[in-house]
């Protein structure tokens, strides 16, 4: 089996030449919160499958969902001219959920970065439906993820995501990301960091003209980049220039739409309503490729009163609003509220967090330590005072010596990334702060 994954699959985000010298964990089986590899090992899922196992593997509901639904109807989609009933509760069902967040229609993607690539043709269009084709240009945060198709990745804010598939979009301008472990502003304070942010943004306007741009887009919590948690002020300051300027902004929330931040959107999280918004992982559980993205009043009847063909929507998929994605994603939006999870992550992750910051007042390699309800990272360093981040086989060996004291963590870079299911309880937090440990020994040794 082994053998023949090197030779045959090529993995998202890793070297296909790494694959016989780095053998892949082949995970065959998952109960609760847990997964069992071939070999037989049963770990903790610290990472949620990637941070999209939100309720754990056991979801009964949801999978007798999946079940009845590939039996009354397996496929027709919301393809012009065809829906599905699923798909129409569905829909009723996400209006309810993001009412505070002022989001009313959905546009049904496969994933995240369909989501993503949906949202940003949308804002252009948006543009030329309210009389103003010039607006194309996209402002983004350097360190964002946006997923890995053209649109996606050229806003995204990472340069081994960009550089081997250039030219990407024209017009993407990137800002500062709002953390402070290592800034361009020197200071550490979170409020004027995002106050300078702020202004870069104010700098980058006046510079392309306001009237080019099309959109901004953020991670309420930036995640695959490294967690990163913008001061509560951040997000309101860039609606409120995005507003000033006739500019949307896009909340990219594939990862913190349904409860991981502790609040049931990022954008709730600070008080922040977006005009689109990215959503998928979560929203099946992991279960079913499935994804939404959500469409504030505003910008929806603009299209709906434009009777022109600029009005009408030359984007879709062959899977937009697959009705077993449907069914999923509505059995999982019942369980997700009847199980509170947003609660339980705020609280787990307070305790997970002050863990993190115990090991880190122990352990020199821990640089930084960030987070918010469950998705948390540690920064690991070769030198606390200048910052410089740990080499690859350093974090590896972190990552597989807490596998062996059965716990899964995924690192990207030099950040070890913590996002468990989030429905774990304390003794799993305990659980993960001990693998953790026996990780950082190992890699520091
Ligand atoms: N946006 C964000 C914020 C993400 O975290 C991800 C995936 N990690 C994506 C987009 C892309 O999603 P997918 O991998 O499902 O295409």
């Amino acid at each position: 089996l082994t053998e023949n994954n090197a030779r045959h699959v090529w993995h998202p985000m890793a070297h296909p030449a790494d694959m016989l010298a780095n053998l892949p964990r082949i995970i065959k089986a998952a109960s609760g919160v847990e997964i069992t590899d071939i070999d037989g090992k049963t770990v903790l899922d610290g990472v949620g499958g990637l941070w999209n196992v939100n309720l754990g593997y056991s979801c009964d509901p949801i999978k007798q969902a999946i079940r009845d639904q590939l039996e009354e109807l397996p496929y027709y989609s919301a393809f012009r001219g065809t829906t599905n009933p699923p798909l129409i509760e569905l829909s009723y069902e996400l209006a309810e959920w993001f009412k505070e967040d002022g989001l009313s229609r959905s546009f049904f993607t496969s994933g995240g970065s369909d989501s993503v690539e949906t949202c940003l043709r949308l804002a252009r269009q948006y543009h030329k439906v309210n009389g103003q084709p010039e607006r194309t240009k996209f402002v983004a945060l350097k360190k964002g993820y946006h997923g890995t198709h053209f649109g996606g990745a050229s806003v995204n804010g990472n340069a081994n995501n960009r550089r081997n598939y250039e030219p990407l979009l024209p017009g993407v301008s990137h800002l500062a990301a709002p953390y402070g472990y290592r800034n361009p502003f020197g200071t550490d304070d979170p409020a004027e960091i995002a106050a300078a942010i702020g202004r870069q943004f104010e700098d980058e306007i006046a510079f392309q003209g306001a009237d080019t741009i099309a959109a901004f887009i953020m991670e309420p919590v930036l995640g695959a980049g490294g967690i990163m948690v913008p001061h509560e002020t951040f997000m309101p300051l860039m609606r409120a220039i995005c507003d000033k300027n006739g500019i949307l902004l896009i909340a990219d929330e594939v990862i913190t739409a349904f409860g991981r931040t502790g609040a049931w959107t990022g954008s709730r999280l600070w008080g922040t309503r977006p005009d689109l918004m990215s959503t998928a992982k979560a929203i099946t559980n992991g279960y079913y490729p499935f994804g939404a993205v959500m469409i504030a009043d505003k910008i929806a009847e603009a299209f709906e009163a434009n009777k022109n063909t600029v009005g009408a929507i030359g984007h879709g998929y062959t899977y937009s609003g697959h009705p077993v994605g449907a069914a999923a994603a509505l059995a999982t939006l019942k369980e997700t509220k009847r199980l509170n999870v947003a609660a339980n992550a705020g609280a787990r992750g307070n305790e997970l967090l002050a863990g993190l910051n115990w090991l880190k007042e122990k352990h020199e390699l821990i640089g930084d330590v960030r987070g918010k309800g469950l998705m948390c990272a540690l920064e690991l360093v070769t030198d606390r005072a200048t910052k410089t981040g740990a080499p690859k086989d350093m974090v590896q060996r972190l990552q597989d010596a807490a596998y062996d004291a059965g716990v899964m963590v995924r690192t990207s870079g030099s950040n070890v990334i913590i996002s468990p299911p989030l429905v774990i309880t304390t003794a799993d937090v305990d659980r993960i702060l001990a693998a953790l440990e026996t990780g950082l020994t190992a890699a520091a040794g």
